[in-house]
């Protein structure tokens, strides 16, 4: 028997449409310093945010992937804002990566897998959603309260129910955000994700709906008793392995959890497990060895086998994903 892949399948494509692609990057204060450190991290010079960025970060992210435990990665576009009768605002939002940024991609390496990303309310979604699974999407991915998306929106029922036909999975951003801006905090509550899974679709809440800073609401509890009562919602535990987030990381190996749990990254945020070790869920040599790998893809991925999840969490996505 062949051996399941494993996969990561939360990899955020960057890019500043340096090559022609028509997406950008808008950065100021916080968040120019932020994508500074995360180009540092990876060993690219903060010059690459002048240059053809999508490329080099490309190029990059496949030697990373190759030299990690992970089979593929799903690499993820990043849907502009829009106004809710879907008119684009570009004066909110710090990034735009096409759809086609990333199909191109993976129809280019196999380690590349296409995460697109859709706002329901634009007037063309459907016919995007079509054209995005004839070039093989698989899954879709928005963040309610960065890109003003109400998935609640009874008006948004045909965009959900074609999802669910065709069996591309929703990947919503849940909880807190602090790497992109906010646009409408209270669309990061998992709630408003009844509705598309009451149309079927199978939905997977990036961060199990966790708080990002201090002050966040923490939806985690109720994130999972939607679990109980829906058998098509999972939850990523990307971004997890971090200072702020890490909370809840634990929770996801109790039984009545772990078997709706995903495994993904939020590559290219940073990967620090010290408030693991410091509250004693994993030992000092544990932790050393673990932050001391320079891939940060394979760093991520070893905090949480050390925690104790299993294989199960990336070879599982080979089963929900559109593959
Ligand atoms: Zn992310």
């Amino acid at each position: 028997m062949e051996t399941a892949r494993l996969i990561d399948m939360h990899v955020h494509m960057v890019g500043n449409g340096g090559g022609g692609s028509g997406g950008w990057l808008r950065l100021t204060g916080w968040h120019r310093w932020l994508a500074g450190f995360m180009l540092r991290q990876l060993g690219f010079p903060s010059s690459a945010l002048e240059g053809n960025l999508e490329s080099i970060y490309a190029e990059k992210l496949l030697q990373i992937v190759r030299d990690s435990s992970m089979d593929a990665v799903v690499l993820l576009a990043h849907e502009r804002v829009h106004d809710p009768d879907g008119t684009p605002r570009d004066d909110l939002g710090s990034m735009f990566v096409p759809n086609d940024v990333v199909l191109g991609l993976a129809q280019k390496f196999p380690e590349f897998l296409a995460g697109v990303s859709i706002h329901p309310a634009r007037p063309d979604a459907l016919g995007e959603l079509e054209r995005c699974l004839e070039q093989g999407a698989v899954l879709m991915k928005c963040l309610p309260n960065c890109q003003n998306i109400d998935p609640s929106e009874r008006r948004y029922r045909p965009f959900w129910e074609r999802m669910a036909a065709a069996g591309l999975p929703l990947l919503a951003h849940t909880g807190g955000e602090h790497t992109v801006p906010v646009v409408n905090p209270a669309y990061a509550d998992p709630k408003l994700l009844r509705f598309p899974l009451e149309c079927g679709v199978t939905v997977i809440a990036a961060h199990c709906a966790t708080k990002s800073g201090a002050f966040d609401p923490d939806y985690f509890d109720d994130w999972v008793s939607m679990l109980g009562e829906f058998p098509n919602l999972y939850g990523d535990i990307s971004a997890l392995v971090a200072l702020n987030r890490c909370g809840h990381l634990r929770d996801c190996l109790r039984d009545d959890i772990e078997p709706r749990i995903l495994h993904g990254s939020d590559f290219p945020v940073p990967v620090l497990g010290h408030r693991m070790w410091l509250q004693g869920w994993i030992d000092r040599a544990t932790f050393r060895r673990c932050q001391g790998i320079s891939n940060s893809l394979e760093r991520d991925w070893q905090f949480k086998r050390a925690l104790g999840f299993s294989d199960e969490i990336a070879t599982r996505l080979g089963k929900l994903l559109r593959l």
